[in-house]
């Protein structure tokens, strides 16, 4: 069984997400006083629907709740049964209140700005392994919109090799893993220690060094008269034909042919030119 903080991360992952009364009653007490008392998690709508407490494993049941005071449910063995308020209550991860916590843990520096439509927020920047990384917190990285958020935030979309922290689910579109962007996964690398949140960065700060690194490591163009062979020698290492080399870049065969060729609209130190030569030199790809 996942720890109680695994839980709400991964339920964090899914739109619309709540944590109910009786989950948290089955989590240990430690855990569960210690997760209310961060303050990440924020009260949300009461739920609508219960489960009989007589019944062990009763499935939930439409509240009633013009009978008396209290509201009831219908338990198809035991007859009307009485729900206590308390139990009604629901929780949704307070994405703001993480962000500043992990400002406060991680020692940054910047102020925390959240990003419309309230999806990403910046959380500032420090220094990890020599250079400053600026890091990002971000909410349903892998829903399928989440290219849209990306697009809408180019304060993300120009960061260089920037850290995203995100609950548990990484990216599925390989534009999320362009420019050396590094993922701290919160499920991988926090834990609850002795009542606090802890977050293990000095052990992920090693990881986070080797991605910058690549990203960082400075390409020399390939002189175009070796370009073709260079494909060639790809294609001869990885047992793969052209297709998968323009695929693998994320650019179209015609780019790939026209970079070949040395043709002036895909200019060295371009985008396109870049993916080509990040494959072929470094064997780093931008689509699976
Ligand atoms: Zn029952």
């Amino acid at each position: 069984m996942d720890s109680p903080l695994t839980q709400l991360l991964n339920r964090a992952d899914l739109t619309g997400h709540v944590i109910g009364y009786d989950e948290t009653r089955r989590w240990p007490a430690q855990d569960r006083d210690a997760i209310l008392r961060l303050g990440i998690l924020r009260k949300a709508a009461d739920a609508e629907y219960a489960t009989c407490e007589i019944c062990a494993d009763g499935e939930p049941c439409d509240l009633i709740l013009d009978i008396g005071p209290d509201p009831r449910i219908h338990c198809p063995q035991h007859g009307l049964v009485r729900i206590a308020w308390e139990r009604l209550q629901q929780w949704e991860l307070d994405f703001q209140k993480l962000g500043l916590f992990l400002i406060g843990q991680l020692g940054l520096t910047g102020g925390m700005n959240t990003i419309p439509p309230g999806r990403i927020w910046q959380l500032g920047r420090r220094q990890v392994s020599g250079r400053t990384a600026e890091f990002f917190l971000v909410q349903g990285i892998a829903w399928p919109d989440s290219l849209d958020v990306l697009r809408a935030a180019p304060k993300l979309a120009g960061s260089p090799a920037p850290i995203i922290v995100c609950p548990d689910q990484l990216p599925l579109e390989a534009m999320w893993r362009e420019s050396g962007r590094a993922f701290l996964r919160l499920t991988e690398w926090a834990r609850i220690h002795d009542g606090h949140l802890v977050v293990d960065f000095e052990a992920y700060a090693d990881l986070y060094r080797q991605t910058a690194e690549a990203f960082e490591k400075p390409l020399t163009p390939t002189p175009p008269e070796r370009r073709e062979r260079l494909i060639e020698e790809f294609c001869k290492t990885h047992g793969c034909k052209v297709k998968q080399v323009y695929t693998w870049a994320a650019v179209d065969r015609g780019d790939l042919n026209r970079w070949k060729n040395g043709d002036p609209t895909i200019p060295d130190g371009g985008e396109p030119a870049m993916r080509i030569e990040r494959l072929l030199q470094l064997d780093q790809r931008s689509r699976a």
